[in-house]
């Protein structure tokens, strides 16, 4: 579905070739729509060779044990949209320790979807009985005879096979100051 009229003022947008791609931009400001975009953060938050996994409580996927996860925010940090999803939906405290995956799917909505490996801090698993009706931690072994969605199996493997490196991890002190940014990098 193709943007018709500005976010901004209201007025009519129109096809304008912007640096050879055609886009639509307002007749009467400044604002042109660039497209469609969400990114998705999702947590394997791993407590001794066990996942966090939540079952979803409704669609899409209902049924269907998940990681934890959801859409960052306008003005949130993505490190801080993970720990929340992870405590709002399954009621625990973890932290960050890497991104072990990445997902791009350009769509009708472009969504990139970030994976972060999480080490446990505390509680036990609580679905929060909206978005997830059951939660807990699971070995490989159990999760074989669970009804577990395809792209969580793709991230769980990752999430607990040996890792050659660490991956990207925050890094809290980048050698120049870059105050304001979530900065993750190779090691
Ligand atoms: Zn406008």
């Amino acid at each position: 579905m193709e943007a018709k009229f500005c976010l901004t003022c209201g007025s009519a947008l129109e096809k304008r070739n912007m640096d050879g791609t055609v886009r639509m931009a307002c007749t009467a400001c400044s604002f042109v729509h660039w497209g469609n975009y969400s990114v998705g953060v999702g947590a394997l938050v791993v407590k001794e060779e066990k996942i966090l996994l939540v079952r979803r409580a409704q669609e899409p996927g209902k049924g269907y044990w998940t990681n934890p996860g959801g859409y960052i925010e306008q003005h949130e940090l993505i490190e801080e949209t993970i720990q929340r999803e992870v405590l709002e939906e399954a009621g625990v405290e973890a932290v960050i320790k890497s991104v072990v995956a990445v997902r791009d799917q350009p769509r009708s909505i472009h969504n990139v979807y970030i994976a972060f490996s999480m080490d446990y801090v505390s509680g036990d698993p609580i679905p929060d009985g909206v978005e997830v009706d059951a939660a807990g931690f699971f070995s490989i072994e159990e999760m074989a005879t669970m009804n577990v969605a395809g792209f969580t199996k793709w991230l769980v493997h990752i999430a607990l096979q040996p890792h050659t490196s660490e991956g990207l991890t925050p890094d809290k002190y980048p050698i120049v100051p870059l105050d304001g940014y979530g900065l993750f990098r190779a090691n």
